[in-house]
């Protein structure tokens, strides 16, 4: 160990389990990348601004929980709590949303920053991989989107998840429904807190985890009730077209989601192996947004699904993902003549597209058995200078045990096709 850890609330991703993390990545990425989405990248940080007016000031993620930081030159960063701001931010300076092809469909897979209490599956360095489809207001993306996410989780073999799925209304109707909310939140009886959040973000308040606070909410205004007909006919069509895809769900009537950008369509996946951090990914329509950090109007729908909580919901299920081994072929070189010939054999089955490994640091025969066997290698290819001298490798399968001569330019096809 060396004098130094990890930070707080962080951890690292360290072979074996580092391949599980990958192969969720690219679960989740795959059904993206055959529906049109390309792939985005962007800075780690961004200016505070960026965040403060697209997330919201009244989000838990900008009061407490972003990192900031006034670099040397003055300017007043943030690491990225989340990617639609900067996905957004990115698409506009690139004028991606001009090029005439609406929607403008993105993914993207990286790390994420919240100063947060660290427990398990509540991390302070994260990993998400999210997508948003760029101004364009059609039910059908919205329910693409969650389609798509289904798919991913499904594909991962995970089955004990749900959809949790609400409308916020648009800037037609949830402004009377935020002030009758209002009205009736005022007359209960809460702490300082929370009196404050009625002012600034009421719809937050129903999202409240405490039962004091659930108990009172009895009989409070829902959204559902106020919704103008636009939202509900387009809530409406969402929700059949879910159906018709088989994609199950659950109307939430509390369900809200942290941030302020979110209109309309608002949806939760939530696994039921996680305890308290059991919300999976989450993500809804955000029409307002792209306004709000200055561009024009782009009506919109996203998602970010969590990594490191799709991984903690596999183990939960106990799902074992079927990873390609590491190694299929671990080379073994018996004495220095020995040690060039197999070397050069490595390189050429790793060209040919066999993962292969080589004893290193000249161990011993029994070391780099022990070795090939720890290295999970379905063969282990020996030779010492008997055997070359014969123009043969001996190939050892394993599993079984068994050992052949292979002829030595014959050594790249019979593994190749022993791959299948
Ligand atoms: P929560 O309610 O658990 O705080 P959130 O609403 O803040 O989640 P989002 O901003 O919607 O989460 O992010 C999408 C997903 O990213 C979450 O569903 C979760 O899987 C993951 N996520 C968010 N914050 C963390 C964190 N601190 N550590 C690990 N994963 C996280
Ligand atoms: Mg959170």
């Amino acid at each position: 160990m060396s004098t130094f850890k990890a930070p707080k609330g962080t951890y690292d991703l360290t072979p074996p389990d580092s391949a599980i993390y990958l192969a969720v990545r690219e679960a989740i990425a795959a059904p993206l990348k055959r529906s049109g989405y390309g792939y985005i990248e962007t800075p780690g940080f961004e200016q505070v601004e960026l965040f403060s007016r697209g997330v919201g000031e009244s989000t838990d993620i900008v009061s407490k929980e972003m990192y900031t930081l006034t670099t040397r030159g003055g300017d007043e960063l943030a690491l990225r709590p989340e990617g639609t701001a900067s996905v957004l931010r990115a698409a506009l300076e690139a004028n991606l949303h001009k090029a005439g092809n609406l929607p403008v469909k993105l993914w993207y897979s990286g790390s994420y920053y919240r100063y947060e209490r660290p427990q398990a599956g509540r991390y302070r360095h994260f990993s998400q991989v999210g997508a948003e489809a760029i101004g364009t207001e059609d039910p059908a993306l919205d329910a693409e989107l969650i389609i798509l996410a289904v798919d991913a989780y499904r594909s991962l073999g995970l089955k004990d998840f749900r959809l949790l799925l609400n409308s916020l209304g648009d800037k037609e109707c949830r402004p009377a429904y935020r002030e009758a909310l209002q009205g009736f939140l005022r007359g209960l009886d809460l702490d300082e807190d929370t009196r404050r959040r009625i002012e600034i973000n009421p719809l937050r308040v129903l999202d409240d985890k405490r039962e004091a606070v659930q108990k009172q909410l009895v009989g409070a205004p829902m959204l559902r009730d106020h919704l103008c007909e636009a939202c509900k006919a387009y809530h409406e069509e969402v929700r059949a077209l879910l159906t018709a895809a088989g994609v199950a769900f659950v109307d939430d009537e509390k369900l809200v989601r942290g941030l302020d950008y979110y209109t309309r369509t608002t949806f939760e996946f939530v696994h039921g192996g996680l305890g308290s951090q059991s919300a999976v990914g989450g993500g809804g329509r955000y029409d307002g947004l792209s306004e709000m950090i200055g561009g024009p109007a782009l009506p919109s729908v996203g998602w970010a699904l969590g990594v490191d909580r799709t991984v903690l919901a596999l183990k939960a299920e106990g799902i074992e993902l079927d990873l390609p081994a590491a190694t299929r072929v671990y080379a073994v070189p018996l004495g220095e003549e020995a040690r060039k010939v197999v070397f050069g054999l490595v390189t050429e089955l790793r060209r040919a597209g066999v993962a292969t490994d080589f004893a290193f640091g000249g161990k011993g025969l029994k070391n780099a058995m022990k070795s090939a066997n720890r290295s999970g290698a379905r063969f282990a290819l020996v030779a010492g200078e008997r055997d070359l001298a014969e123009g043969v490798v001996q190939l050892k399968d394993l599993e079984s045990g068994e050992q052949t001569g292979v002829a030595l330019d014959a050594v790249v096809r019979e593994l190749l096709a022993k791959q299948g």
